[in-house]
């Protein structure tokens, strides 16, 4: 924990002007970029410290988002991904525009509704190195990408790896409503990627579609991507 300045206190919390809401340690915030063409700032609020003109002061742990770190925004980050930096920062509360939840990935792909404030991460990001924490993820499909949640994806009986539409021939509008799908390597013909009608009945396991219960763990395959290839340059954020 940081140590408090001379002349300043502590304080346990602080309403956001022209709010009702309260922000505490350890809540997150969306605060004001620097350019107004600019989507907010996404940190936490590590510490609160008020001097004695009450000019509160905030002590945040920047979230990036992958446009902001080395790499870039790729295909498997989802709209609303971010990563939790080692990067922290000593801000003005006025900047403070709103409050906001960064879920774990697990947490996200279970919500029902993804409102204007969730958001989620699954990797922590060095800001002098570049590193991702983990460095590696599973991959699905023949495309061997890790899950992008905004994604929908289709799981085959037989193997149990997931599968986009895109990648398997399918539209999405197909792909909801299958009954089952076995992919291509598990289908016992050549007849591939189409719904199985004809499929055994005694293999009728609840399997399919929806995201949200994808696995966190490896699959069986054990494919693993790296978390970022050191495709760009570092963008350090400007304060
Ligand atoms: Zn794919
Ligand atoms: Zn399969």
């Amino acid at each position: 924990m940081a140590k408090t300045k001379p002349g300043r206190k502590d304080v346990d919390s602080y309403k956001i002007k022209g709010t009702n809401k309260v922000v505490r340690p350890g809540d997150c915030v969306l605060m004001r970029p620097s350019a107004s063409d600019e989507p907010p700032y996404v940190a936490r609020v590590e510490k609160i410290e008020a001097d004695h003109r009450n000019d509160v002061k905030v002590r945040v742990r920047w979230y990036y988002r992958p446009e902001e770190a080395v790499g870039g925004r790729r295909q498997f980050h989802g709209a609303k991904e971010l990563f939790l930096s080692d990067h922290y920062d000593v801000q003005s509360a006025h900047t403070i525009e709103g409050k906001c939840t960064v879920h774990t990935f697990k947490d996200y792909t279970k919500l029902e509704d993804v409102g204007a404030e969730d958001y989620f991460y699954r990797f922590e990001y060095t800001a002098a190195t570049g590193g991702f924490t983990p460095d590696g993820v599973a991959v699905y499909c023949k495309c061997e990408m890790p899950y992008n949640p905004d994604d929908l994806m289709v799981q085959c009986e037989g193997c149990k790896d997931w599968f986009h539409p895109s990648c398997i021939a399918m539209t999405i509008e197909d792909a909801k409503k299958l009954d089952r799908f076995l992919c291509a390597d598990c289908s016992p013909d050549d007849h591939a990627n189409r719904s199985l009608n004809d499929f055994p009945v005694s293999a009728s396991i609840e399997t399919k579609v929806s995201p949200a219960c994808l696995p966190l763990v490896v699959p069986c395959t054990g494919k693993v991507a790296s978390a970022c290839e050191r495709d760009g340059e570092p963008k350090r954020r400007k304060r």
